[in-house]
């Protein structure tokens, strides 16, 4: 691998699936080749090996989970992507056997990109399909072009965790509204099984529901 400059190449695929072309998506793409290439592993085409994004809600780098999903293979539904919600640009891939990395976009680099008149747009709340075609494409470019080391803080964690719970097929049907419920999720009310929607608690994932992930 050579460290001379070249210009990052995004599929066409990656922008169609993102929807609109923005810096943040491929940000997450350049982050999940540093840290595959890191652990030497290709993309992922099963299971097994996990994404887990540091962004939260509500401030707009959260693109980068579209880039990460895209260049290593660890989608959102296949349950390999998780958000942490530390309000970071920054991401851990965990490869179980292999070792986990975090790459986080360099503070220094933040601050430079920040300067594209990109995020003036943004900022008036437009946005990114209605930005200027040029506009966006000189955000993306500085991405594209910019020395991967000068972009990431790239780090080993030898101490890093990660586990799923073990998959199973079983399920119940709730004694209420009679549709099937995965076991991990059934709650007893009254000696019943239930789902969890009619058993009233407030655990039914009050932080989506809320809004406050
Ligand atoms: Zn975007
Ligand atoms: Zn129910």
């Amino acid at each position: 691998m050579t460290l001379q400059q070249t210009t990052q190449a995004m599929p066409d695929w990656t922008w169609e699936f993102h929807g609109h072309r923005c810096p943040f998506m491929p940000i997450g793409y350049r982050m999940g080749l540093a840290a595959m290439r890191e652990l030497g592993i290709g993309r992922t085409t099963d299971h097994g090996v996990f994404a887990l994004v540091e962004i939260g809600v509500g401030h707009p780098q959260a693109c980068m989970a579209d880039g990460v999903m895209a260049a290593t293979g660890c989608t959102y539904g296949k349950l390999m992507m998780e958000r942490l919600g530390y309000g970071k640009v920054a991401m851990v891939l965990h490869a179980p056997g292999k070792g986990s990395v975090r790459v986080y976009l360099r503070s220094e680099f933040q601050d430079e990109l920040a300067t594209q008149e990109f995020f003036a747009y943004r900022k008036r709340g437009i946005e990114p399909s209605q930005v200027p075609p040029e506009v966006a494409q000189r955000a993306i470019q500085v991405v594209l072009d910019a020395p991967e080391e000068r972009m990431f803080k790239v780090a080993r964690l030898p101490d890093f965790a990660f586990s799923r719970p073990k998959s199973s097929f079983t399920k119940t049907k709730c004694s209420r509204c009679g549709e099937y419920v995965f076991e991990r999720y059934v709650r007893m009310v009254d000696g019943k099984p239930v789902c969890i929607p009619c058993s009233g608690f407030a655990e039914a994932r009050p932080d989506v529901l809320k809004g406050g992930q």
